[in-house]
């Protein structure tokens, strides 16, 4: 066993710097391309209407989905003196608020609800309900709402891809059916009953309320099922994410370029979401952007797959790790190939953190910041020290010619928002 892994799998906190980072010129190989996070980004104006419409909460900017980028005066303090850095010294700290976003309540507000409009719009198309020239306000009429009823749509989750797949696709009107990992909280359940939609609980872990979901589902043209392993529709519905954060940052007046770059920390579950964000900050900033992700000592798979390039061929049992933690979000022990094999050059690290770490995050950006996070939206608080204090963090500053005060640091918050009290 190399050393990586032998920290790893003595759960030692620790980051991984990616060897096979070529930056954005790895990019043009991909089968994705900028015109398809485009193509996702006018799929979801077209629909911003109705989910105005169907979602209160969505109304005030009119159907359009999207966190706030905020200052956390207090927070930057306390993690750049953990850090024994002087303020200003490392650079700026800034929280992209996913844990915030109506609607889910989570990150997978982006991706989830995406991957069902794209399906509830094939359908429409297909059958005639709508075509493209027509206000999408239509599809929450009667006619279209009973269309949709007949379709059932599926997922297997740990709890949080489970709300938002389950949220928007009974606000269409779908028949829905939700498979929950053993470690998906009882509040997000409860959350999803209330909204009419059908929970089955498994015993087993994520990967097998998945295998279930997508057996149940298969050959039945009635039923979609949303693989969040495999699902290029996660990832483009994640990628517009960059979009709208680089109009955020413009407003803001921030400087991005190579020499003012942007460091980003996103907590890592299967991958769909970091990556998808990952894969769109590069092609919006290139070189000027810098992404980790962060998951926890227990279930690291997204590192594992990348450090030993076998992906979904490995997992994290497999060097004696749980799988158990508290960040339900992030409890995967086995990360998407499809993912891996996208963010392989694009991709500048990773970091592992502790479940004290968490709750520690958690407790801090309340008391600090009076934000309401769960533990998992915590996981990347710790990048900025990872980057600014560590032999392998700084060597990494260096080599791409990187001076610390000059760094705008994005720690993306990733759930919380419904956290019962
Ligand atoms: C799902 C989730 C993530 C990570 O997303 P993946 O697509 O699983 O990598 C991070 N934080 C929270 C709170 C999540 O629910």
């Amino acid at each position: 066993m190399n050393k990586m892994i032998e920290s790893l799998s003595a759960k030692e906190p620790m980051l991984w710097i990616n060897p096979q980072y070529r930056g954005a010129a790895a990019l043009n190989e991909l089968e994705l391309q900028f015109h398809d996070i485009l193509d996702a980004e006018a799929r979801l104006y077209r629909f911003a209407p109705l989910l105005g419409d169907l979602f209160e909460e969505a109304a005030p900017a009119h159907g359009i989905i999207e966190s706030e980028l905020l200052d956390i005066p207090e927070l930057q303090q306390q993690l750049m003196a953990e850090a024994e850095i002087d303020a200003g010294d490392g650079g700026r700290l800034l929280i992209k608020g996913d844990h915030n976003l109506p609607v889910a309540g989570s990150i997978k507000a982006r991706g989830g609800i995406y991957a069902v409009l794209r399906y509830a719009e094939t359908l429409a198309l297909k059958h005639e309900l709508i075509d493209y020239s027509d206000n999408y306000r239509k599809l929450g009429e009667k006619k279209a709402r009973e269309f949709f009823s007949r379709y059932t749509i599926s997922v297997g989750s740990t709890g949080n891809l489970g709300l938002s797949i389950g949220i928007i696709s009974a606000g269409l009107g779908f028949t829905v059916k939700i498979h929950m990992s053993a470690d998906a909280k009882a509040w997000k359940k409860a959350l999803l009953r209330s909204h009419g939609v059908t929970v089955v609980e498994h015993t087993g872990d994520y990967g097998a309320a998945v295998e279930q979901g997508r057996k149940e589902a298969e050959g039945n043209p009635y039923a979609f099922f949303v693989d969040d392993e495999n699902s290029v529709d996660l990832f483009l519905g994640y990628a517009v994410a960059a979009l709208r954060l680089k109009n955020q940052l413009i407003a803001r007046g921030i400087t991005v370029d190579e020499q003012h770059p942007l460091m980003v920390y996103l907590p890592c579950g299967v991958g769909g979401a970091p990556g998808g964000i990952t894969f769109g900050l590069k092609h919006v900033f290139g070189d000027a952007v810098h992404c980790f992700f962060a998951e926890p000592v227990e279930s690291p798979c997204m590192t594992l797959g990348l450090m030993t390039g076998k992906h979904d061929e490995i997992s994290v049992y497999d060097i004696g790790l749980s799988n158990r933690t508290i960040a339900d979000g992030l409890a995967v022990a086995r990360p998407s190939a499809f993912v891996g094999k996208m963010i392989q050059g694009i991709i500048s690290g990773t970091f592992t953190v502790t479940d004290a770490r968490l709750e520690e995050n958690a407790g801090l950006a309340r008391t600090l910041e009076k934000l309401k996070l769960e533990p998992s939206a915590t996981a990347g608080f710790q990048g900025p020290q990872w980057l600014l204090q560590t032999e392998p963090g700084r060597d990494y500053l260096r080599r791409h010619g990187l001076e610390s005060a000059k760094l705008t640091h994005i720690l993306w918050t990733t759930g919380g928002r419904y956290l019962p009290e």
